[in-house]
């Protein structure tokens, strides 16, 4: 079983729920998952502190909402938020990773 497969993704109000194919799930908040975007508009604000402290701060301000969830190939998942970046694919060896560094562990 893969650790880089997710097989769920739960949507609560400000944070998600991800499930691994290797029996790992971890609970993380919509606002990590989006200032990690590695799309073409986010990526870049994200290469030192500071422009990743205003990238934060700038996602917290936007309402809270559920991300569309769409499957990109068997790789990974779109997420399409209704304010700000909806263009960003999230490869689920990408999502492991957060999860790992940020997520809560729910085993
Ligand atoms: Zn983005």
């Amino acid at each position: 079983m893969s650790r880089d497969v997710l097989s769920d993704f739960e949507r609560g109000d400000e944070s998600c729920i991800m499930r691994f194919e290797d029996g790992a799930s971890f609970r993380v908040s919509y606002l990590v998952i989006r200032s990690n975007c590695q799309c073409a508009k986010c990526k870049p604000r994200q290469q030192n502190e500071q422009r990743k402290i205003e990238l934060e701060e700038e996602i917290a301000r936007l309402m809270l909402e559920k991300p569309r969830v769409s499957p990109v190939g068997r790789y990974g998942i779109q997420l399409e938020w209704p304010t700000g970046c909806s263009s960003g694919i999230h490869s689920f060896s990408h999502l492991r990773e957060i999860c790992e560094e940020h997520g809560q562990n729910l085993e």
